[in-house]
């Protein structure tokens, strides 16, 4: 670093665009000296110099001559000096980084305090008992933080203390005496654990209290948030240190946290929390249960009307929600910190619509404001108002959503259930960030202690994630891992219900309902939909999911994978696909052998006639055989459900896109593994034996379709017979399938509807297939319509998930109509990685090890995948410039990724019917960031 780096910043040498510098809390601390706000003197140190630290170990020397001399100017300011006799200053040392990162790295408060500053504290504030409080209390903290003393034999002597003093003895009935032993205690645990005297020069408390939240942007609950945020990890942490004020000096004290407007449903008007006589981290901690801010207004009239108007300026002057914390020391109001403030899914969309009715914002600020992922929660489910059941119990409604799921009391428990695909409730006195993993892992959240405050709410409305929180009539025993309300016993596993948006708990199974949509949902989204250029299609493969996302905005169907019609285990049509798949190839032998059969006898000349035409006999009577007459019979079957399924579809899409893939899995994923087959063949009789011998029609027939699913066995099956080959190999279940494609849009079109087809051919890597299997397709597609007398129109394209593809894009063009990027498989063959397998096997330790920045099967490799989707696309418009390009892997909803596919120029991406509201927002934004680059 340069010679006369600035590493510190009084307040109001900064301003609220330094967060980069100053971190979030710093700049806006900056922000409000400017302001003139009442905020307590103090300073912030860099983002840098953590950076610094971390790089080289120790703080640069230069750094510490400017904490000394900006802590020689709140001293000054302050009139009061660290570590003073008469007239100590205590400072508080927090942390903070760019992006909000609540509760995950340390704080240390009442900083200065010493054997002989103590007294200095207790005759500034007229009391012994606050002064040895505010000691044991700093001691307590800063043992725990900046030296790594454990925090339980500090509990253990506490508790120790309010027994000798009797029973229902609370802290607050600890007298100045009883606190000045719990210091000389404390001391000596720290002596013992530490192995050294606790510090007594404050200038050196400052030091390690400093070092210790540089380090602390490293440890494992910042890690884990930066990760599930995606927050980077090469920021660092500014700290802060700032002049204490008391919240906790007596009943005209006090401290609290307010939100200008709700922040779970967005409505106008301020909303808190206030907790008398207490420090800040009692609110945030939830370990008491506080008082609605409203109180304020009659506990302290003035400091409320103060902290209104306050309010109302920050708002305005942020142009956005903001949350705060503020402390009143003897009815003098402090302002601590301000933000723009988290808020639920439902309240971010009704404030950003509502900013604009104001004349706040504009509709494009209002369209960049509201994170895509927000809208999941608005998506959320709903306990259905047709249910009945007993409420149990209420808590406070803290974040929005129902759940159900298994009680569980730990984190642990709840990660390790939900990895074993249990859906489980977190249930906790109160969380902690320690809990973070089992919180993320939870369908739900449920506490008996803090407010909508808490740090349970704050994490579950920032993840989506349903929580009830305040459940006071929970007895809640983590020992016995269960609870208690009245009569009844709620253990670990047992079934709980839990809903967010009202607060109410049941115990058992409350049945979900899919959520209504506001208006303002609809409103948002309609201002996306004027910014964006992306169209939105969906993934769906019948017509009620059709028709959902038609309701959710999708102007399409951009893939119908039609091997989900094909049935799933206990589906009718499984079995019967399975005896079209089992005589498949002696059918296309039989075929085979025919037209070879019917060529010689064409061209057979005398006696070799007759015996080419006994040959002919032949081949027509195996085609009839029992053996292969099943294989016909099915593909009729198949052929007039599918025929359904497209009508169904076609007329809730009417009017607008609809592209259908033909089959793509390879045939061994709808029969019975070899394994389960064998071991039934040769234990017979076992239940599950039976029954799977009788399903393919007893033990010998079993044989032969052991020997079938041997045949179809590969190596490598994804790289395998599957996609066009599949159709090339047996052409019949493609023909059956177009067949149907168009019968279904002509029926549909003769009944007045407005079909728009688009039949796609999966997994093709050179121009021959395609060109293959849509000559096919055209033939069987003119023979329907012919048939039909109705004329239908339909394009013809490929999914390009192939390198190869991607590569040979421009020959590729010339047989299709459109390209439709299949990123999941082109992911999985770009990288060799196979899609089923990698999440299990090593991607999280990629993760970890930060050997790939992110998962590129949910956000798109930009570098490799993203390149070759790039190349197709210049080379498919270079033969055939109208080419329609979309995409239809999962990376079709994924913010990050349609960003992408917006900057490079398709024409569509197509997603899940639930991510659709997502991505039009996306696409949205994807316009808005480019105008914010553009006028950069
Ligand atoms: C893809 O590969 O991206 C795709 C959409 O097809 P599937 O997921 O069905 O293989
Ligand atoms: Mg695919």
């Amino acid at each position: 670093m340069a010679q006369g780096t600035k590493w510190v910043y009084d307040f109001h040498q900064g301003t609220m665009k330094m967060k980069g510098l100053l971190g979030g809390k710093g700049a806006n601390l900056a922000e409000m000296t400017r302001m003139g706000l009442p905020v307590p003197s103090g300073f912030t140190i860099t983002t840098e110099a953590c950076l610094e630290y971390l790089r080289t170990g120790s703080a640069p020397p230069e750094m510490d001559r400017q904490v000394d001399e900006a802590l020689r100017r709140v001293e000054g300011r302050m009139k009061r000096r660290l570590g003073d006799l008469e007239n100590p200053l205590l400072v508080s040392v927090r942390s903070g980084a760019r992006y909000s990162m609540p509760g995950m790295m340390d704080t240390v408060l009442n900083l200065g305090l010493n054997d002989r500053s103590v007294y200095g504290l207790a005759r500034q504030a007229r009391s012994d008992r606050f002064a040895f409080d505010s000691y044991r209390r700093f001691i307590q903290m800063f043992a725990r933080i900046v030296m790594g003393v454990p925090a339980e034999p500090f509990e253990e002597a506490l508790d120790r203390a309010k027994e000798r003093k009797g029973r229902g003895t609370t802290d607050a009935d600890l007298e100045a005496v009883e606190l000045q032993g719990l210091v000389e205690r404390f001391k000596r645990i720290v002596r013992e654990h530490a192995g050294r005297l606790f510090p007594q020069e404050p200038r050196e408390q400052l030091r390690m209290a400093i070092e210790a939240v540089f380090q602390s942007w490293n440890n494992e609950r910042a890690n884990t948030y930066r990760k599930q945020y995606r927050i980077p990890d090469d920021l660092g942490t500014a700290v802060n240190v700032q002049a204490m004020v008391f919240g906790n000096r007596g009943e005209e004290s006090g401290t609290g946290v307010a939100f200008t407007r709700d922040p779970a449903t967005g409505e106008r008007g301020i909303y808190g929390d206030y907790l008398p006589n207490a420090q800040g981290e009692d609110v945030v901690a939830g370990i008491r249960n506080t008082l609605p801010l409203a109180e304020l207004g009659h506990i302290d009239p003035p400091s409320f009307r103060e902290l209104q108007g306050i309010m109302a300026r920050l708002e305005e002057h942020y142009r956005d929600m903001c949350d705060i914390e503020f402390t009143i020391e003897e009815r003098k109001l402090w302002m601590l910190q301000t933000r723009v403030g988290k808020r639920t899914g439902a309240a971010a969309v009704r404030m950003a619509v509502e900013m604009v009715g104001e004349g706040l914002i504009s509709k494009e600020e209002a369209v960049a404001r509201v994170e895509p992922e927000q809208l999941d929660q608005l998506l959320h489910k709903q306990f259905d108002p047709k249910a009945t059941f007993d409420v149990l119990a209420k808590g406070i409604n803290a974040s929005p959503g129902a759940a159900v799921g298994q009680a569980v009391f730990d984190a642990d428990t709840a990660e390790a259930w939900a990895k074993e695909g249990r859906p489980v409730i977190l249930v906790r006195r109160e969380t902690n960030p320690d809990d973070l993993h089992g919180m993320f892992a939870a369908e739900g959240i449920l506490t008996s202690h803090g407010g909508k405050t808490s740090h349970a709410a704050v994490v579950a409305r920032g993840h989506g994630t349903p929580a009830v929180c305040g459940a006071e009539a929970l007895k809640i025993d983590h020992a016995r891992k269960r609870f208690v309300t009245g009569s009844t016993t709620v253990n670990e596993g047992d079934v709980i219900s839990i809903d967010g948006t009202t607060g109410r708990i049941v115990v058992g199974e409350v049945d979900l309902v899919e959520p209504k949509l506001s208006g303002d949902f609809h409103t948002l989204l309609g201002w996306a939909d004027e910014i964006r250029r992306l169209k939105v299609r969906a993934n769906a493969d019948n017509g009620p999911d059709a028709k959902k996302a038609r309701s959710f905005g999708a102007q399409g169907i951009g893939l119908c994978r039609t091997e989900h019609m094909f049935g799933t285990p206990g589906d009718p049509r499984l079995p019967v696909f399975r005896q079209v798949i089992l005589a498949a190839a002696k059918a296309r032998a039989a075929q085979l052998e025919l037209e070879s059969a019917e060529r010689e006898a064409a061209e057979a000349r005398g006696s070799g006639r007759r015996a080419a035409q006994d040959r002919v006999k032949a081949a027509k009577a195996a085609l009839r055989s029992d053996e292969i007459k099943p294989y016909f019979d099915g593909l009729k079957k198949l052929l007039s459900g599918q025929r359904k399924d497209f009508e169904a579809i076609f007329r809730a899409m009417d009017g607008l896109p609809v592209t259908i893939r033909l089959l793509d899995p390879p045939l061994h994923e709808f029969l019975p593994s070899s394994k389960d087959l064998a071991v039934a063949l040769a234990s017979p009789d076992t239940k599950e034996s039976r029954q799977l011998l009788r399903e393919f029609g007893g033990k010998r027939r079993s044989e032969e379709v052991l020997r079938e699913v041997l045949a179809l066995e590969e190596n490598n099956p994804m790289l395998g017979l599957r996609g066009c080959r599949l159709g090339i190999l047996y052409p019949d279940i493609y023909r059956i399938q177009v067949q149907a494609i168009v019968e279904a849009a002509c029926n549909v079109k003769g009944r007045g509807g407005e079909p728009v087809v688009e039949i796609m051919v999966p997994l093709v890597a050179t121009r021959a297939e395609l060109e293959a299997v849509a000559a096919d397709a055209r033939r069987v597609a003119a023979e329907v319509i012919e048939r039909k007398g109705v004329e239908v129109e339909y394009l013809i394209g490929t999914m390009i998930e192939l390198p190869r593809a991607a590569l040979a894009a421009d020959e590729i063009a010339e047989e299709a109509e459109f390209f439709s990027f299949g990123t999941n498989d082109l992911t999985q063959t770009t990288f060799g990685f196979s899609r089923d397998d990698v999440e299990a096997m090593f991607l999280p330790r990629y993760l970890e090890q930060k050997v790939l920045p992110q998962n590129p099967f949910e956000t798109l490799d930009q570098p490799g995948v993203g390149e070759l989707v790039r190349t197709a696309c210049e080379r498919g418009r270079k033969t055939r410039e109208d080419i329609k390009l979309g995409i239809c892997g999962e990376h079709g909803g994924d913010p990050l990724s349609v960003r992408f596919f917006h900057q490079i120029g398709l024409d569509y991406v197509s997603c899940s019917p639930y991510r659709v509201p997502l991505a039009r927002l996306a696409a949205a934004q994807a316009v808005l960031g480019e105008a914010d680059t553009s006028s950069k």
